[in-house]
This record gives C-alpha cells, sequence and structure tokens, in this order.
C-alpha cells in the first residue's frame, strides 16, 4: 500500500463537476489499495473574488484581515469534495490548515511553513479515512491564520508529502505537465517526461506559473517523488526528480520570458568603496526589487550602475533616487521601459561550454540586441526589446531544439 498526496488546483475543482470528477480520481487511487491524502485550492477563480471583495471597502486591507478572507476560499472546497465522496459511500474528513497540523512562521500573507505536526493526519488514515486538506494556509504559533502566497497550494502539497514520507506527491492541473515553454505563445512548445529540481526552480521563479517556487525547495530539499499532470485527460505527467533521466542529451530544457521589465541607469556615482552598497540599500529600504544589475567603471572617480525592476516600480523607483540625490551623488538617472526578460535553463550548461555564446549569436543572427545579461550554474538571462520577446523566444525554442523533443512515455 503506497500513500500518495494528490493536489488539485482551482480550475479543477472549479465547478461541481469537476470536483466530482476529482472524487472519482480519489476513488481510484483509494480502490487501487493507496492511502490518499488530498490537497486543494479554492474553485476556480474564488481567491480573484474575494480580493475583489476586499478592494470594495479598502485599497490598503490589512494582511492578517486578508488571510482571514482568503483562507475561506480552499475550505469551501475541502467541505463540497469530502461531502461528493461521502456520497459515494466513501469515509473521508476534511481539515483546514490548522487542523492538518501546518505550522508556519508569524508572517501574513506570504508566510513560510515551519513545522507540520503529523500525528492527526496519521490517525485518521490509519482509520482508513480519506483526508482532505486545505491548501494555501496554515496556522501560527499563537493561533493566527496564515496564507502561503499565491499559489502556494503546491506548497501544502509538497510539505505534507514530505512530513508523511509519502510514496508520491500528485499535482493535478489545467495542464498536461511541464512545457519547454508556454505553449500558448510558442505553438512548438513541447512537454516534458522530466526535469531536475533545480531547472525547475530555475523555472519557477522566473515565472513559470506551473508549480509555486517553495512547493520545488521543498520537494528538492525532501527529496519527494513529484509529477505534475492533467486532472482532465489521462496522460502521463512530468516528473521533477534529482536528475532529469529522459531527453538527458538537451543542454537547454526550458525557456522562460516575462515583459514589463524596465532598466534603470544610475550615471556618473562616485566610484568609492560604498557606492553599490549605499544605492542598494537604499533601494531596499523601499521595498524595491531588484532583478539583473550591471556596473560599468568608467574611471577611478566615476561608475554608472545599471538595474532591471519590474515596471510598476518605476515611479516609485524613481522617487526614492530623486529623493536620495544628496547622499548617492550621481549625475543623471536614465530608464528605458518596454523591455523583456528572456532566460534559458538546463542544467547541460555545466558541462557544456559556450551555451551562452549560442544564444547571444542566435538573437543577433536575427537582430536581435541584448541589452542586459544576467547568469547562474543553469541559466542565462537576456533583457530584450518587449516587442521582439515571442520572436526571441521562438529562435531560441529551436536553436537549443525543443520542438524536436519526440513526446516519450515512461
Ligand atoms: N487559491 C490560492 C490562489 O489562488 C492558492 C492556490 O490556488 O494555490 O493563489
Ligand atoms: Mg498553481
Amino acid at each position: 500500500m503506497a500513500l500518495v498526496v494528490q493536489k488539485f488546483g482551482g480550475t479543477s475543482v472549479g465547478n461541481i463537476e469537476r470536483i466530482k470528477n476529482v472524487a472519482n480520481r480519489v476513488i481510484n487511487t483509494v480502490e487501487n489499495g493507496d492511502q490518499v491524502v488530498v490537497v486543494v485550492s479554492a474553485m476556480g477563480k474564488s481567491t480573484d473574488e474575494l480580493v475583489a471583495l476586499a478592494k470594495g471597502v479598502t485599497e490598503k486591507p490589512s494582511k492578517r484581515e486578508m488571510d482571514m478572507l482568503l483562507s475561506t476560499g480552499e475550505q469551501v472546497t475541502i467541505s463540497i469534495l469530502a461531502m461528493a465522496l461521502q456520497e459515494r459511500g466513501y469515509d473521508t474528513v476534511s481539515l483546514t490548515g490548522w487542523q492538518a497540523g501546518i505550522i508556519t512562521e508569524a508572517c501574513h500573507s506570504n508566510a513560510r511553513i515551519v513545522n507540520f505536526e503529523k500525528e492527526k493526519i496519521t490517525n485518521y488514515l490509519t482509520t482508513g479515512k480519506i483526508v482532505i486538506v486545505a491548501g494555501f494556509q496554515g496556522v501560527t504559533e499563537s493561533g493566527e491564520i496564515t496564507t502561503l502566497g499565491r499559489g502556494g497550494s503546491d506548497t501544502t502539497a509538497v510539505a505534507l508529502a514530505a512530513g508523511l514520507k509519502a510514496d508520491r506527491c500528485d499535482i493535478f492541473t489545467d495542464v498536461t505537465g511541464v512545457f519547454t515553454t508556454d505553449p500558448r505563445v510558442v505553438k512548438e512548445a513541447r512537454k516534458l517526461s522530466s526535469i531536475s529540481y533545480d531547472e525547475m526552480l530555475e523555472l519557477a521563479n522566473l515565472g513559470a506559473g506551473v508549480l509555486h517556487p517553495r512547493a520545488v525547495e521543498f520537494a528538492k530539499n525532501f527529496q519527494v517523488k513529484l509529477t505534475v499532470r492533467s486532472s482532465m485527460v489521462e496522460e502521463e505527467g512530468t516528473m521533477i526528480e534529482e536528475e532529469a533521466s529522459v531527453e538527458e542529451n538537451l543542454v537547454v530544457r526550458g525557456l522562460a520570458f516575462e515583459s514589463n521589465v524596465t532598466k534603470i541607469s544610475v550615471c556618473g556615482m562616485p566610484n568609492n568603496i560604498s557606492g553599490l552598497s549605499n544605492l542598494f540599500t537604499t533601494l531596499a529600504a523601499n521595498n524595491i526589487n531588484v532583478d539583473i544589475i550591471i556596473q560599468n567603471v568608467i574611471d577611478s572617480e566615476n561608475t554608472n550602475i545599471s538595474f532591471s525592476i519590474n515596471s510598476e516600480k518605476l515611479t516609485e523607483t524613481l522617487e526614492v533616487l530623486e529623493g536620495n540625490r544628496s547622499v548617492l551623488l550621481y549625475e543623471e538617472i536614465q530608464h528605458e521601459t518596454g523591455l523583456a526578460k528572456v532566460s534559458i535553463v538546463g542544467s547541460g550548461m555545466i558541462s557544456n561550454p559556450g551555451v551562452a555564446g549560442i544564444m547571444f549569436k542566435s538573437l543577433s543572427d536575427v537582430g536581435i540586441l541584448i541589452k542586459m545579461v544576467s547568469t547562474s550554474e543553469i541559466k542565462v538571462s537576456t533583457v530584450i526589446d518587449q516587442n521582439e520577446m515571442v520572436k526571441a523566444v521562438e529562435t531560441l525554442h529551436k536553436e537549443f531544439k525543443l520542438d524536436e523533443i519526440k513526446v516519450l512515455q515512461r
């Protein structure tokens, strides 16, 4: 008998028919002889609707009350799913995050899970119950309800799988797996049969919405056997594991992209030992999240520093820089909006030199100018003009032969 954690996202529980379909899936697993812990999201877009509800009374709701509000979404799904299973004659119990023993840090709206008291769930499992847990929520040591950040039900599922030492954790969603890139944008995108934790973590952090980054972090730290697959169609999904085992000769396994990037250049700063730290601690103190950073030393006196931010933060960033001019002592600020970040990700880069070179040449061959670059061991990101983003992604998808992947069944 295996212990399986199955997570169903918002679309998969979007209406009563779909919840009945989820009940069927769970029943199939139980009839197969396995123990099941189910984690669910709020139905459909109901979390967004709750956010909109709050906006109706205030532009700045307190984080505590937002958590109180948003945590109700998942509570609807757990009870309805439990009723659907009971209607079919199955013994089941629904639990909120706190009832399930999910303890988080004392931080509202984006809390990390710090502990999982598993006795409650294991006791129910021993009595033969199907346990249904509300995703995305937990409780602090002092009894405050918290949420784990948007998309956080994935993290609940993986944390439970880790804590219960489950044999596997299946994330059921509205796509059939992890794709080489967004199939809505690049029609040649291919489903991967396997991807490594590290690659998935890079892609998730670069905005590939298929998995919550913290869920991948958990899976890696506790070696959880994780699969992403469709709740609607019977199809093999994508395995996320220590080392991707299939398509192993791929140097690049995925492409991520995001628009709405702005480049800011702080020109003519004094070239002294504390310049960089002054600039970035000032930005951080004002909650401005900086992505790529480039420093150009002009001469012994002067340096130019460029960084990228999300375009929504432009006005705020310019205000902060202007307000601190007398401390930062720069000569001029320039900015360029309408940019995008396009990244390639693949563990194969570690052992294959020249991957960045191939990327840059490929982009320059189709006339795309690269404005900023950043790299990690398994990632190269470029900032380019937003109008050229799709062309860049299509070009790179082809260059790294991602469209040639054969869909292999395991
Ligand atoms: N319902 C939450 C959200 O929409 C959590 C989740 O679905 O993972 O973000
Ligand atoms: Mg999700």
